[in-house]
């Protein structure tokens, strides 16, 4: 049932007057649940609460910890159909795309735990000490990484279960040993409800101390205070530029500035070069129309710019572009604010001097979508930085570049990206290596002929990548190493060896691989 309380700590609470609804973005139906927007009194006992968690939190075992994020995707799974249903009517988002994000939020739950439990996830580094090295002793030392403290996560709209309340940077803030305060997106808040409920279930079935995760609702007032109070030591957000760089110029004005890790989103560019287009232009542009109105375009990995120099195959692909997305049905977006902003965005570049729009707008009521493609010149693209902005939602600007020294110039001319795509022949590759290296400078992963929707989660995956697609281009908020956002080293010298964490003790009673004296082993220090 929703209950539309806050959760402080375990304790739901309701002590403010004003509330939230959620809304059914396909009927605009007011969905169950009047959802009480947190008061700066139960900011406070929330933040005050999980700063009291974090140091019996950090000195949880890892494998307690992996105990908890196991028992949170079982507590998740025992939602069943309720929290299924709820996500549905609030993000329009299918059944089968719903279940598969619940599939994968406790597969990325279950594989922090694995981490956890194999334990070398702290980094351990020893150098023993070297008491006659001339012309000084060289003293002991042992380093390894600790968690950082409460973490307060956006979640966002577009992923309403896996980058969400128990998504990837929950899970990673939890793994690494940090109490977590979310703040529920107004876009899914029966649906942060429901797993918000599941977490502290599992915290209770696993004894977690009280404060290891609490749930605010509200909008920006209630984020800014989260991400201001000084007990918050890092933050987490998937959503807009404007949202992202407001949480972190927030935190970094504070008195003690705190890292914010902001995946903000970004055009995601291909390149279509010559060889591959001359043998596939019309195979391309189907297979990058579906990418681009994949999840009606809501994919911060969404190709949203296309590359490619002009020619007659080019004029073929942009055809066959505009047919694919004329051709593709409209749907309904995640909220009425995210339909409208696709609207003026997209009618506004429509407006822009030298813009073709090659799909017709299709009539869309409520809040569907209609999939767009355009076109420009190379000279226009780099003459005009409103269309160097990312469209949210089912859109792609096809740059028709004058020559491959223009396409060099556009690619220089771009902001940092996640992704950066290749449609090329190896022969390609070859004879465009200046315009690849540039590519590769701008992004966080970069593809060979595929489409950069759909984001594996595993240990090599990169999602982030520099700035403005986030706010710190070396980490990942996809895959395990997202972990090491939410955590800092810390460096042991001289320690007396019993008081040494296991991790760094000479037995590795652990049984963890650790870097010693510059060899990377398992093995106990003799
Ligand atoms: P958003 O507006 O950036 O909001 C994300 C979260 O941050 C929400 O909880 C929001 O609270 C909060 N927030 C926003 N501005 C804030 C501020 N100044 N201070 C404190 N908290 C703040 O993103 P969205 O609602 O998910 O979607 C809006 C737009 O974001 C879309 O149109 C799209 O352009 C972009 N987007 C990008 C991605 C991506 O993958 N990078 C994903 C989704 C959306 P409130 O809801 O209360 O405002």
């Amino acid at each position: 049932m929703i209950t539309g309380k806050n959760f402080i700590g375990n304790t739901p609470s309701a002590k403010g007057t004003d509330h939230l609804t959620a809304i059914n973005p396909a009927t605009g139906e007011v969905l169950e649940g009047a959802f009480a927007i947190a008061t700066q009194e139960e900011i406070a006992e929330a933040t005050a609460l999980a700063q009291s968690a974090a140091t019996s939190f950090s000195q949880v075992s890892a494998k307690e910890r992996a105990a908890f994020l196991n028992a949170i995707a079982d507590e998740i799974m025992a939602l069943g159909d309720e929290l299924i249903q709820r996500a549905m009517a609030e993000s329009a988002l299918p059944e089968g795309r719903i279940t598969g994000e619940r599939g994968r939020t406790c597969n990325q739950l279950k594989a922090f735990a694995l981490l956890l439990e194999e334990g070398s996830f702290v980094n351990a580094t020893i150098d023993t000490a070297i008491p006659d090295r001339q012309p000084l002793p060289k003293v002991d030392l042992r380093k390894m990484d600790i968690p950082l403290g409460p973490v307060a996560v956006f979640g966002a709209s577009n992923f309403p279960l896996a980058f969400s309340t128990a998504g990837g940077d929950t899970a990673s803030a939890l793994a690494a040993g940090c109490p977590v305060i979310v703040k529920g997106h107004e876009s899914h808040l029966g649906t942060n409800e429901l797993v918000s409920s599941a977490i502290l279930k599992a915290a209770e079935k696993t004894c977690m101390p009280n404060g290891v995760f609490s749930m605010v609702n509200g909008s920006v007032e209630v984020g800014q205070a989260l991400v201001t109070n000084p007990s918050i030591q890092a933050v987490g957000f998937t959503g807009s530029y404007r949202g992202g760089k407001a949480i972190f110029d927030a935190a970094a004005k504070r008195e003690q500035p705190i890292p914010v890790y902001a995946e903000m989103g970004s055009t995601n560019p291909v390149l279509l070069l010559e060889e591959k287009l001359n043998t596939s232009a019309e195979a391309l542009a189907e297979q990058l129309a579906g990418s681009v109105t994949l999840g009606v375009g809501q994919f911060c990995t969404n190709p949203g710019l296309i590359i490619g120099i002009e020619s007659d195959v080019l004029n073929t692909f942009s055809q066959a572009l505009g047919k694919a997305l004329a051709a593709a049905a409209p749907a309904t977006m995640l909220n009425k604010g995210i339909a409208d902003v696709y609207e003026a965005t997209s009618s506004a570049l429509a407006n822009e001097l030298g813009v073709t729009t090659l799909a017709a707008k299709q009539t869309t009521p409520g809040n569907q979508a209609s999939p767009l493609a355009m076109e420009v010149s190379g000279d226009t693209f780099l003459a005009n930085p409103k269309l160097h902005q990312e469209v949210f939602g089912p859109f792609t600007l096809l740059v028709k570049c004058s020559s491959s020294t223009q396409m060099a110039e556009v690619v220089a001319k771009l902001e940092g990206q996640l992704t950066g795509t290749v449609m090329a022949t190896e022969n390609d590759l070859a004879s465009n290596g200046d315009i690849i290296q540039a590519l590769q400078n701008k992004v966080g992963r970069i593809l060979f002929n595929g489409v950069p929707t759909g984001v594996e989660v595993c240990p090599s995956m990169h999602h982030g990548g520099p700035f403005p697609s986030t706010t710190n281009p070396k980490y990942t908020s996809v895959g395990a190493d997202a972990i090491h956002r939410f955590m800092r080293p810390i460096c042991y010298q001289s320690w007396p060896r019993a008081a040494l964490p296991d991790a760094l003790k000479n037995d590795n009673p652990l049984g963890i691989w650790r870097t010693v004296d510059g060899d990377f082993t398992n093995k106990p220090i003799s």
